[in-house]
């Protein structure tokens, strides 16, 4: 690691091992972590990938993951919460190389010296993480756009201050999608306190309603024709991907954490030392010790792949070993905690342990996009050369 990355990663640790303490209270109060939103703000970890001049820290795609790795390992949903916060924004300053447009570099300033949060309004009810086209639509009206739909899962939502909603832009022309900047006190959004699941809880997912919202065009971020990826979807892919691929590893770090303790304290009467010494354990630790080295060295040479710019003449390519890199890590994460699970034993499966919460947060991950049904058909079929616009999809 850089002197850098070190310091950077010493930060997120510091974070995370104050916001354990709080972890399990707000998993079962179903309770949003403000006091841990505050202290990112304080700390300067919302602003981590924003470049210093705006503010912010100056963190790389790979000081990044490697921050929320760590950060993941304290409180899992605070930082899945946040990293829908800082994902958006790194690849946006890696697209907008080192002379930002003038409305980038406002954002910029926004986030980094203001600490503004950004949150996601990408999913929906109906589109689920199939995206291409959005049900929410943008209809033009003079220089402003009315949007109206419903959007889901919006993490972070006590305390966005900017959601940027996705949807497609209703027109003549070829069908199309875009971003939009909306700050939360616009009129007609509503927050719809849906958000009760079984892991992640503390990340306050709820519904946004958008009804008659109306928004500067100035305001619209990204317009894109639907069709072939390109550098933009690598950039954004690199940045979620393997940070997503970061974050269920650090639950899944936590869980080895926990249950390397347990293994060395616990010892049966009829056991002549704890159980650290059985073999089934041993070997049910190593598993688990496998499965995260290699998630570590996948998405962390993959993230190096990308900042040295591969991939970019084989776009298709490139966002297989992205997206592959998340698959393997977020399955891998939950087949970590199941061994943890059984190195435990019933102790694991009580709620005064943290292994009950991590185990059922590590779940999460599969569900992210691209999901493992949606993952297999990309990197199969880019691997068995079937053009991903075929038509028929099967
Ligand atoms: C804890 C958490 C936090 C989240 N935070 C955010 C956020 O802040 N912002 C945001 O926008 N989203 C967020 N999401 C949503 C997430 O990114 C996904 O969009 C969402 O989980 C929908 O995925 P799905 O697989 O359930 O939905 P669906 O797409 O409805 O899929 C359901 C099932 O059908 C399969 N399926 C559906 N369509 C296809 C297809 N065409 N081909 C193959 N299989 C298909 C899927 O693989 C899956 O098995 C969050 C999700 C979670 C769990």
């Amino acid at each position: 690691m850089s002197d850098k990355q070190q310091q950077l990663v010493e930060l997120a640790g510091r974070l995370a091992d104050e916001f354990a303490g709080r972890a399990a209270q707000h998993d079962r109060a179903n309770s949003f972590p403000f006091e841990n939103i505050e202290a990112l703000k304080h700390s300067g970890y919302s602003a981590l990938v924003v470049p210093e001049r705006h503010g912010g820290m100056g963190a790389d795609l790979l000081d990044f993951i490697l921050c929320q790795e760590r950060l993941a390992q304290g409180c899992g949903p605070t930082a899945l919460a946040i990293n829908m916060h800082l994902f958006g924004i790194g690849s946006m300053v890696e697209r907008a190389g080192p002379q930002p447009r003038p409305e980038q570099g406002l954002f910029l300033e926004l986030v980094g010296r203001q600490r503004k949060i950004i949150g996601g309004g990408l999913s929906e009810p109906e589109s689920g993480g199939d995206w291409g086209l959005f049900a929410t639509t943008a209809r033009r009206d003079g220089e402003a756009y009315v949007i109206n739909g419903r959007k889901v899962f919006t993490s972070l939502s006590p305390v966005v201050d900017y959601f940027m909603v996705m949807a497609t832009v209703e027109g003549d022309g070829p069908p199309s999608s875009a971003t939009f900047a909306i700050a939360r006190n616009t009129p007609g959004l509503e927050l719809v306190e849906t958000w009760d699941a079984m892991g992640m809880r503390a990340t306050a997912s709820h519904d946004l309603i958008l009804k008659d919202v109306r928004v500067a065009a100035a305001a619209m971020a990204d317009p894109r024709p639907v069709g072939p990826l390109g550098a933009e979807a690598i950039s954004l892919f690199a940045w979620f991907e393997l940070s997503i691929a970061a974050v269920y590893t650090g639950v899944a770090i936590a869980a080895m954490k926990f249950t390397r303790e347990f293994a060395q304290r616990f010892k049966p009467f009829t056991l002549e030392r704890p159980i650290n010494y059985l073999p089934g354990v041993q070997f049910a630790m190593a598993q688990a010790q496998v499965l995260a080295a290699q998630s570590r060295a996948l998405y962390t040479q993959t993230a190096r792949e990308h900042l040295e710019g591969r991939g970019a003449d084989n776009p298709e390519q490139a966002l297989a070993g992205l997206i592959a890199a998340k698959y393997a890590a977020v399955n891998n994460a939950i087949r970590i905690v199941d061994y943890c699970m059984e190195i435990t034993g019933a102790h694991g499966f009580l709620r005064r342990n943290p292994l009950e919460r991590l185990f059922r947060d590590v779940r999460a991950g599969i569900n992210h996009p691209l999901s493992n049904a949606r993952a297999r058909e990309f990197i199969g079929k880019v691997a068995l050369g079937v053009p991903l616009s075929a038509v028929p999809r099967w």
